[in-house]
């Protein structure tokens, strides 16, 4: 299962990424998590990484495309994977079909997890102080300023995917487990 989790920042992307890995045993490809473990580790990349993280902004096409191209030969992604922050742009998205054609592999669905922006705003509040603020990205500036680049840059490849024939789509107000009850029934039509 090759499967795409779109949605806004908070959406729950990642929260249904750990549900669904454990269903398709099949790996999550975050790269958010990839390139906060960057910065963790004060590579090159990650120092590069950071600011733009921390002010909401999108790191570059370049940097993201090469992450996730690396990653998709890794063996554990040998029977599928999800991916979770990854396409943002369409560029990625273009940049990802020719990769999966480089590679003889074609997606099998995208789900876009739709959510309301105010609750967005404050489940991440929530998120900030239940982790004692661990992400500097999760504050109200910048998840307002992340829910601007959303619907800038990323919200235009619900149409690109339509156009694929491969988006579904989920309300993720509901709770976690009515949500992945959806997706997994999406996934079954
Ligand atoms: P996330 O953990 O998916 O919310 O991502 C946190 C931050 O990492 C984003 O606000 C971006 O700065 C950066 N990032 C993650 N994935 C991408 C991507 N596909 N393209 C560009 N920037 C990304």
């Amino acid at each position: 299962m090759r499967l795409i989790l779109l949605g806004p920042p908070g959406a729950g992307k990642g929260t249904q990424a750990k549900i669904l890995l454990d269903a398709y045993s099949i790996p999550q490809l975050s790269t958010g998590d990839i390139l906060r473990a960057a910065i963790a580790a004060r590579t090159p990349m990650g120092l590069e990484a950071k600011a733009i993280m921390d002010r909401g902004d999108l790191v570059s096409d370049t940097v993201v495309n090469a992450i996730v191209s690396e990653r998709l030969d890794a063996p554990d992604c040998a029977n599928g994977f999800i991916l979770d922050g990854f396409p943002r742009t369409i560029a990625q998205a273009e940049a990802l079909d020719a990769m999966l054609t480089d590679k003889g592999l074609a997606l099998d669905a995208v789900i876009e997890i739709r959510a309301d922006e105010d609750t967005l705003v404050q489940r991440v509040l929530n998120r900030a102080k239940e982790t004692g603020g661990a992400r500097a990205d999760d504050n109200e500036d910048v998840i307002r300023k992340r829910l601007g680049v959303y619907r800038e840059l990323t919200a235009p490849l619900v149409a690109y995917y339509e156009a694929q024939g491969l988006l579904k789509s989920v309300d993720g107000m509901s709770p976690v487990a009515q949500v992945s009850a959806d997706i997994r029934a999406a996934l079954a039509e």
